[in-house]
């Protein structure tokens, strides 16, 4: 239904050499964008996988390195992007500990780079959407950018941190035709939580169907993970004219977890 509506269109996706910024710019490719992909390295598979994902869906497709730690080069990735229809705001780390043992050089990384980087980002972006008269800002915040867990103070203060920009973002941007939304994933299954598996299963002396079912997947109602394509997809519907007035809202993605 949403067949190549965004020939034209150029997004940008934060940390998107894997996971669920790759999945992101995939959906959004299929749907015709032209996407720059981007992470802190510059290897020759990161030019790789956005050239094969250009032939692949018949889009412009370019990696751009820059750390999404330091908001110099979040700024500058949106200059030498040149256009920004569509920004997916989606690089994140984590790091788990409690509180008061919560290494501060952590803190201050969790906090630059899922929650500074959209600022900078945005910041730079929405010139650009101004300019075209059109544009979407598309958070990747967390179902811990609505509710906490324990040991995750770092995470869930910057998803929450998301959360609130994606709400400002949306009633500065409000009586133009831009929009502002956050995704909040539940337990996507991406390779980084796939290679978990298997220690998950021997340290709890467990089978793979109860690791994801009684561990990972304990707070996820639905007992399935979200998908890369789903969360893509759902990326894809926020560009669509059908969104036009969703705005500065949350669309979980996550099997129940927030419904609890
Ligand atoms: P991932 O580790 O596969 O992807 C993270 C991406 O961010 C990678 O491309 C990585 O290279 C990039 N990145 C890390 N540090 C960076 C930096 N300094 N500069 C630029 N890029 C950097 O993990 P993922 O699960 O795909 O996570 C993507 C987003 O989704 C994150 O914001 C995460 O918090 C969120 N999320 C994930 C889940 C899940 O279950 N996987 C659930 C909810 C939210």
């Amino acid at each position: 239904m949403f067949q190549k509506f965004l020939t034209g269109k150029t997004a940008v996706i934060t940390g998107s050499n894997s996971g669920i910024g790759l999945g992101v710019a995939e959906e959004l490719a299929r749907a015709g964008a032209d996407v720059v992909l981007n992470s802190f390295t510059d290897r020759d598979e990161d030019h790789a996988l956005a050239e094969k994902l250009g032939k692949e869906h018949g889009v412009t497709a370019r990696y751009i390195k820059a750390d999404m730690s330091k908001g110099d080069e979040c700024r500058a990735l949106i200059e030498q992007a040149g256009a920004c229809d569509i920004l997916v705001n989606n690089a994140g780390i984590q790091h788990v500990a409690p509180v008061d043992e919560f290494p501060t050089e952590k803190w201050d990384a969790i906090i630059a780079i899922n929650l500074n980087s959209a600022f900078h980002t945005t910041a730079a972006a929405l010139p650009l959407m101004r300019a075209a008269g059109w544009g979407r800002v598309i958070n990747v915040a967390s179902a811990h950018g609505l509710t906490a867990s324990p040991y995750k103070s770092a995470y869930v203060a910057a998803k929450h941190g998301v959360v609130g920009l994606t709400k400002v973002t949306a009633l500065e941007t409000a009586e133009e035709p831009i929009t502002a939304n956050a995704i909040c994933p539940g337990y996507v299954l991406t390779p980084l939580v796939e290679a978990q598996i298997p220690d998950t299963m021997k340290k709890y002396n467990m089978d793979r169907d109860e690791v994801v079912r009684n561990v990972m997947l304990a707070r996820q109602p639905s007992k399935e993970f979200a998908t890369v394509q789903q969360l893509g997809g759902t990326a894809v519907f926020l560009c669509s004219a059908a969104a036009d007035q969703i705005t500065g809202t949350t669309i979980s993605v996550d099997g129940g977890w927030t419904a609890l």
